[in-house]
């Protein structure tokens, strides 16, 4: 009998992929500010939620970035002058949260334009997407990547974007000029500021549960079912603020956060009422009560509450709980959670 060792070897691939996964992001990107729910852009740029993908959908998002290496040769075949492409990228600062990264900037050379300078965006689809792209265009089929293109143009203070979509299917391009049009940018730029800004989660797109667009995002079970966050970090803390000019402030502390403490917070994490599912009782400056337990450096861990309501209590938990007298700017050893373990006592 041949012994079939392809799904073994798939296996292996994927779950390095999977290994490989990147922390949330500091800034909002400008790729999701057309999205049409703010309370999802709010949780993304609070890390309320986790987004993990298989293996099999990593490679496919790397696929995706292969492709760009090819598009710029081509273009360039045709006399574009490609630049800040590859590892060369701009990186935009859209606002003090809010930044983004162009695939690149035709410098000159876009038929029928060719003294024009262009931001331009490359994007696969599957047959499905690129159908409906052809059809009805960029603004109406693709709405995030059409805002994306507009904010980077009017940061970039040029006029023209150039969106440049390729088929994996059977090859096919399709390409489109992109006007700027400084209401919509400034529009949803002034959005994204007012949201990551904004102290509270803002409105549902929909309080409905089963809406179709609800079940399919990543953030479901925080906004809808449990309504509780399962990830403490500083961002998740009642007691953090983003301040106007780009930073983090820890109130308890009275401190600036940098961004790498950021991920792992401290023992007196707080969860933010608007990330679970109870009202919030102050108990003093620093620590509150939900659902009758105390909250904060003085009580229960804000991951023994979580892991204690929903029942998940780990075994293999071999780290220590500290007393936490860690800040921001001071030493980093003290924080206990930075594993991301979860406590085996739950009180
Ligand atoms: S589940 Fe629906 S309402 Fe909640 S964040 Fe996601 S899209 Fe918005
Ligand atoms: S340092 Fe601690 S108290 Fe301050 S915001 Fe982060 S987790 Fe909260």
């Amino acid at each position: 009998m041949k012994i079939d060792l392809s799904n073994h070897i798939v296996e292996l691939i994927d779950k390095y992929h999977e290994s490989k996964a990147e922390q949330p992001r500091a800034y909002l990107g400008a790729s999701l500010l057309g999205h049409e729910c703010s309370r999802y852009l709010w949780y993304t740029f609070r890390w309320a939620y986790k987004q993990t993908f298989p293996g099999r959908v990593l490679r496919l998002f790397r696929r995706g970035q292969m492709e760009e290496e090819t598009i710029v040769s081509d273009l360039r075949a045709i006399g574009v002058d490609m630049r800040y492409v590859g590892t060369h990228q701009l990186e935009l600062n859209i606002a003090p949260h809010l930044g983004g990264h162009p695939d690149g900037v035709a410098v000159s050379g876009v038929p029928t334009a060719k003294k024009t300078p262009h931001i331009t965006e490359f994007k696969t689809h599957n047959k499905k997407s690129f159908d409906d792209l052809v059809k009805n265009g960029v603004e109406k089929a693709k709405f995030m990547h059409y805002i994306q293109m507009q904010i980077y143009t009017r940061r970039k203070a040029l006029t023209r974007a150039l969106y440049y979509a390729i088929c994996k299917d059977d090859d096919r391009v399709y390409t489109e000029r992109i006007k700027l049009d400084i209401e919509v940018a400034d529009k949803y730029i002034k959005r994204g500021v007012d949201i990551t800004l904004a102290e509270h989660a803002p409105s549902r797109m929909s309080e409905n549960p089963t809406w179709y667009q609800c079940k399919w995002c990543p953030a479901y079970d925080l906004c809808h079912k449990s309504k509780l966050t399962k990830e403490v970090n500083c961002r998740t803390c009642a007691h953090s603020t983003a301040l106007s000019d780009g930073t983090w402030k820890c109130e308890k502390w009275d401190d600036i956060i940098p961004t790498e403490f950021q991920h792992k917070g401290c023992r007196s994490h707080v969860l933010h009422p608007d990330l679970v599912p109870w009202e919030m009782e102050p108990v003093d400056e620093w620590n509150c009560s939900y659902d009758g337990k105390t909250n904060g450096e003085d009580g229960v861990s804000s991951l023994e509450i979580i892991y204690g309501v929903i029942g998940k209590v780990a075994s293999e938990f071999d780290g220590t709980i500290e007393s936490g007298e860690g800040s921001p700017g001071g030493e980093f050893g003290r924080i206990y959670n930075k594993e991301r373990d979860i406590p085996k006592e739950v009180k």
